[in-house]
């Protein structure tokens, strides 16, 4: 902890089960009731002032694009006060990797964004989200954590946004990062030890938002034992610009689909390839229908991107407009999650204080 007089955390609130209740209203269902100021208030926090935002009150399961970018420009919003130290978002943990990969590709400062949440909701009876969120207004306010664009803390671990997975659907621990070692750790005192701090990518910009047109629909397909091409069909018939395959193991579909994406992409669409599978790149290794083939195809590897990744990324790149040789550029290096060399983004550095 080393924040200043008069400087202050930012907790921007948007649902999820560390916001959530048993409701009669909604027929015995949990779903997200607590304002932020009531999170805060369960943390029994007190060492650095802490402004509350109510960005939004959502299961992060029904989140879309255009919720993860407000959610985006609330962290800026919130970053343009120099007294701010950092921003701690409390998110559903469905889609934690998804927002936090976006506010990380987006994020143009030094000062850290934590997202945070819980596997038990405020009703019962050993609630996580209070400890959660006591521990990543601790990173928020640790200088160390800067530098690092977008962090996930959650259960005493912190990730890097890029490569995290929520691995649990129950476990107080529900996220590993397991292509990356993880950023560091805070206790439950609240003392933080983050480990070096990796090199980041250049920022993207944020696409334009209510021009009414929406943007670029960018779907997931999975491949599986019998796959056929229906619902890449249908992804195209729906407008698909982008489409990210659920390939199975190092990357691989069958020749059905390989001939989809064949014609997906003649048609303009953009296709990535990333994998079912754990951890571990996406490698274009076999053919009859297998990664060598989706690569001839026109699929781009996703590189160590899992789906919702992927997703997020391609999405971003077509709502900017991005040519296909453009988006290939970026997995090509994004996909590695951490620059390599002389990708590296040395323009951030710390504010004075
Ligand atoms: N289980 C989820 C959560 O942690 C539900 C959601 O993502 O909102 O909040």
């Amino acid at each position: 902890m080393n924040a200043g007089e008069d400087q202050y955390v930012v907790l921007l609130a948007t649902g999820g089960t560390i916001a959530s209740r048993n409701s009669a209203a909604a027929g015995g269902a949990t779903v997200a009731e607590d304002s932020g100021e009531v999170l805060l208030q369960s943390t029994g926090y007190g060492s650095i002032p802490v402004k509350v935002v109510d960005v939004m009150r959502k299961g992060s399961y029904r989140l879309t694009f255009p919720d993860m970018l407000d959610i985006c420009s609330e962290v800026k919003a919130a970053l343009s006060d120099p007294l701010v130290v950092g921003v701690v978002v409390t998110h559903g943990t469905d889609t934690t990797e998804e927002t936090s990969y976006l506010a990380d590709l987006l994020h143009d400062d030094w000062r850290p964004v934590v997202f945070t949440g819980a596997q038990f909701a405020a009703d019962h009876p050993t609630p996580d989200g209070p400890d959660n969120l006591r521990r990543a207004i601790a990173v928020a306010t640790s200088r160390d954590a800067g530098g690092r664009g977008a962090l996930v803390s959650f259960a005493g671990q912190i990730f890097h946004s890029a490569g995290v997975r929520k691995v649990h659907t129950t476990a107080h621990a529900a996220f590993d990062s397991p292509d990356s070692i993880p950023a560091g750790s805070v206790t439950g005192t609240g003392v933080v030890s983050m480990d070096s701090r990796p090199a980041r990518f250049e920022p993207l910009p944020a696409p334009q938002t209510g021009d009414g047109v929406g943007f670029p629909r960018t779907d997931v397909v999975a491949s599986y034992p019998g796959a056929d091409a229906v619902m890449i069909e249908a992804a195209l018939a729906a407008g698909a610009a982008g489409i990210v395959l659920e390939a199975t193991g190092i990357g691989n579909a069958n020749p059905v689909m390989c001939t989809a994406v064949a014609e997906a992409t003649a048609g303009g669409a953009v296709v990535v390839t990333s994998t079912r599978v754990h951890a571990g790149p996406v490698v274009p290794v076999y053919g009859t229908g297998g990664g060598k083939d989706l690569l001839a195809a026109g699929a781009i590897p996703s590189g160590l991107l899992r789906p919702g990744q992927a997703r997020i990324l391609l999405q971003l790149l077509l709502a900017l407009g991005m040519t296909r040789p453009l988006i290939e550029q970026h997995f090509h290096r994004r996909g590695l999650l951490v620059p390599q060399d002389s990708d590296a983004l040395t323009a951030l550095t710390p504010s004075k204080g």
